[in-house]
């Protein structure tokens, strides 16, 4: 789940010892095996609810609990977000995946006191090059981005790393919703834009653990929040794609808490 940019409520940045790291690796691994999960079974007909459920379940069995259930008042367990929706959709019984459609699947847990967030966009049957095209920029400019993460970097260090992939791509960069660190609270400081706004931005230090999302349109950066308080969808209506990972600073450079094979 993506942080509301200049978000009153942001925490302070709290470093995580060895060992809170190695609970956090636990939670993201039952978020990873979720979203491996839902990219098996995303196919044409199925709905966004049974989407909600499957990863729900998988959670559960886990003894883990699902994190944005009931977070700010979400009603779901997963965000699923379609085509131009860029985050934080809402499940739904009558809401079926069509052949071309691309989801973005976002789920996060609670295990041990620790979160875990992860999310990655996946194409219902056969879909257009320029979705593909747009999936594969937002995936690879997350790859470049969590390289950043190196003792000494700043922030703006992978806010850069992102806008410049993305937008020497043609596409553009969500402002409104930002990366956050993440550890016992699901969002704590320091926010994570996708764009460089600040170049004296925070230092990256050994045993901060960041959740990096970009959020990237193919049309517009501009987004607005549907009248269910959730939906964030492109002006244009163009469409999007979200890829997120949880990631610790340690002194052997980035460590991935969410990978999964593959990625
Ligand atoms: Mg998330
Ligand atoms: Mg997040």
């Amino acid at each position: 789940m993506a942080s509301a940019k200049n978000d009153s409520n942001a925490k302070a940045m709290k470093v995580k010892k060895a060992e809170e790291i190695q609970l956090m690796l636990e939670a993201n691994q039952i978020v990873a095996e979720a979203l491996t999960l839902l990219e098996k079974v995303v196919e044409p007909g199925i709905t966004t609810w049974d989407l909600d459920k499957i990863a729900e379940d998988l959670c559960l069995k886990r003894k883990a609990v699902p994190a944005f259930k009931g977070y700010r008042g979400f009603p779901a367990s997963l965000c699923v977000s379609i085509n131009e929706e860029v985050v934080h959709g809402i499940p739904s019984k009558k809401r079926k995946l069509k052949k071309g459609d691309i989801i973005s699947v976002d789920f996060g847990v609670k295990y041990k006191g620790y979160y875990g967030d992860s999310a990655v966009t996946i194409a219902a049957g056969k879909v257009d090059n320029d979705k593909i095209k747009l999936m594969d920029v937002t995936k690879e400019s997350l790859e470049r981005a969590i390289l950043q993460v190196q003792i000494g970097n700043r922030i703006a260090d992978i806010s850069r790393a992102v806008q410049t992939y993305v937008e020497d791509h043609g596409f553009s960069v969500v402002r409104q919703f930002v990366g956050h660190g993440i550890g016992a609270s699901l969002h704590e400081g320091p926010e994570i834009p996708n764009f460089v706004q600040d170049e004296t931005s925070p230092r990256i230090i050994e045993g901060l653990v960041l959740a990096i999302e970009p959020m990237v349109n193919m049309g517009t950066y501009r987004v607005k929040v549907l009248r269910d308080g959730w939906t964030v969808i492109t002006t244009d209506k163009q469409p999007s794609a979200h890829f997120e990972h949880t990631v610790a600073a340690t002194l052997d450079g980035p460590l991935v808490l969410s990978s999964r094979k593959g990625f």
